[in-house]
């Protein structure tokens, strides 16, 4: 019996909801592993054909969420299945998907080094890396650095977020929004890494020199992001894997086939 097939037999939720629950428990999984997440933070992602997402117990350490202790919650906040309560800055979640169709997955994370950047006078996070193209747009901050519980200040985060791929929180953390689960834990290594080089550039003492206009059109000239997303998953759920952070019978289901791990 597949992973799915048993939270199914759990839990009775259709196998879309199934797919999103292991998804998005791996992507938590995954993301505690490298140093993204912590004992809190959290993941959400839309249900295809579901007016509800997925996201787990608050309570549920980071790097042992399950599939079958996932909760789906419908965009008013109410837990449609699942036992426990949503972690308390639900709105979050609520807000961002609510006010962006286009986004399938919600990131939140007490990042250290993203949260520096929102503590330096004079010091904007910038892309200086090749793959912080993806934050061309801009990363902005959101001044409220309380927890976000209450839905105005998930509809303020949202509104500072705007149509961008990334917000900062003042003091806090920040949220990153992709297309797909994967792509969102894909987004968050790279995050992380362009953050780093930009501190390691001012702890060199130098003026760091983001790209600019024209070196990110060149990059995204070069830009294979569907096939970029599949060999960074396919890399992390391997090692995860063999270092039993994932549950060896998780595999068949995270792990990219050959044909899905050609290129166009
Ligand atoms: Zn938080």
């Amino acid at each position: 019996m597949s992973v799915t097939e048993m939270t199914r037999a759990v839990r009775g939720s259709n196998s879309a909801t199934q797919k999103v629950m292991l998804e998005t428990a791996a992507a938590t999984r995954l993301l505690e592993a490298e140093g993204i997440l912590d004992y809190s933070g959290h993941v959400s992602t839309r249900i295809p054909g579901r007016e509800a997402f997925v996201i787990q117990v608050g309570s549920t350490s980071r790097a042992e969420v399950t599939p079958e202790s996932m909760l789906v919650v419908d965009y008013d906040g109410k837990v449609l299945e699942g036992d426990g309560q949503p972690p308390s800055e639900l709105p979050i979640h609520l807000e961002i998907l609510r006010a962006r169709p286009d986004v399938q997955s919600v990131l939140h994370s007490h990042m250290e080094l993203a949260i520096a950047f929102t503590m330096m006078e004079g010091v904007k996070l910038l892309p200086m890396r090749a793959r912080a193209s993806r934050w061309k747009s801009g990363i902005p901050t959101d001044p409220d650095p309380s927890h976000i519980k209450l839905p105005g200040q998930g509809r303020a985060l949202a509104r500072t977020l705007g149509p961008h791929h990334a917000v900062l929180m003042r003091a806090h953390g920040l949220c990153l929004v992709a297309e797909s689960v994967r792509g969102l834990f894909v987004d968050a290594v790279h995050f992380k890494e362009n953050a780093t080089a930009q501190m390691q550039a001012l702890q060199a003492g130098a003026k760091p020199i983001p790209l600019t206009e024209a070196e990110i059109a060149q990059i995204e000239k070069m830009e294979m992001r569907d096939w970029h997303i599949k060999k960074l998953w396919n890399y992390y759920v391997r090692k995860a894997l063999d270092e039993e952070v994932l549950p060896s019978a998780w595999k068949d289901e995270l792990v990219p086939t050959k044909e899905m791990l050609t290129r166009d």
